[in-house]
């Protein structure tokens, strides 16, 4: 800022309101021009430490081979998808996604190619789901969707679309000319389907461990698809 000389008011008020540097009228160019530059060195030198913390928050929530979220992000979200639900009176499905068999593909094509799959079936899952809705790697083949406003009967639709995304189409290797069939299994719980005393927990923490209860019980409804043949959509029974 620019103040005359004596107004001593003037340039307290400036840098309690956030002027960086004050000269007075009548001020040197050149004086001026070194405060400019010294100026501009320490917003450069900010800008990039900012950028840098960015980028390392968010390496610390992302999977490296999928570009997913992981799990350390996924499940204090969930918890406050499930807040959000509770405050709104909507529900919403939790799934969890396994690659059926991914162990053979391992063994069958190499761990490389292996990796490629997964990458691949990770970018058909999340083109797949609405922009709103979660999707995470929570472990080595198993993803994490959490759909916001959703019904038994759309969770439903949107899982079998989820799977069909994945069992379509082989993922083909260039390198190798090769195609990999691949199926998912699904399993999926409503949040409703906590019991009550979970779900006034879910209002009150962000710990995540209501987030923990709800991928046990889609886990749970995760063995029932993989039991009936894999390839397959289960969700957990509505409780009595
Ligand atoms: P199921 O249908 O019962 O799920 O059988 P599965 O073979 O998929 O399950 P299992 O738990 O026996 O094996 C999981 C495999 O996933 C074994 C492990 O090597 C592989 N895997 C886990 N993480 C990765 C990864 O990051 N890259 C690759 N290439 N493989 C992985
Ligand atoms: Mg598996
Ligand atoms: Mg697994």
């Amino acid at each position: 800022m620019v103040l005359d000389r004596e107004d001593d008011l003037a340039l307290i008020n400036a840098l309690d309101l956030g002027a960086n540097d004050v000269i007075a009228v009548g001020f040197n160019a050149e004086e001026a021009a070194l405060r400019l530059a010294g100026m501009l060195a320490r917003k450069r030198l900010t800008d990039r430490l900012s950028r840098s913390v960015e980028a390392g928050l968010n390496a610390a929530v992302t999977d490296p081979l999928t570009g997913l979220y992981n799990r350390r992000y996924a499940l204090p979200k969930l918890a406050r998808m499930a807040r959000h639900a509770d405050a709104t009176g909507g529900d919403f499905a939790v799934m969890v996604a396994d690659l059926d068999h991914f162990k053979s593909v391992n063994d069958k094509y190499g761990h490389a190619t292996g990796d490629v799959v997964l990458a691949e079936v990770a970018r058909r899952l999340r083109d797949t789901l609405s922009a709103g809705d979660l999707i995470a790697r929570i472990g080595g083949e198993e993803f994490l969707i959490v759909m916001q406003k959703a019904t038994p009967q759309t969770a439903s639709a949107m899982a079998h679309k989820l799977r069909d995304a994945v069992r379509c189409t082989p993922v083909f290797m260039r390198a190798r000319d090769i195609r990999i069939p691949v199926t998912i299994s699904i399993g999926i719980t409503l949040g409703s389907e906590l019991p009550e005393g979970d779900r006034k927990t879910t209002s009150q923490l962000a710990c995540g461990c209501p987030a923990s209860m709800l991928i046990d019980m889609a886990d749970k409804a995760l063995y029932g698809a993989k039991a009936c043949g894999r390839d397959n959509v289960t969700m957990t029974c509505p409780a009595a």
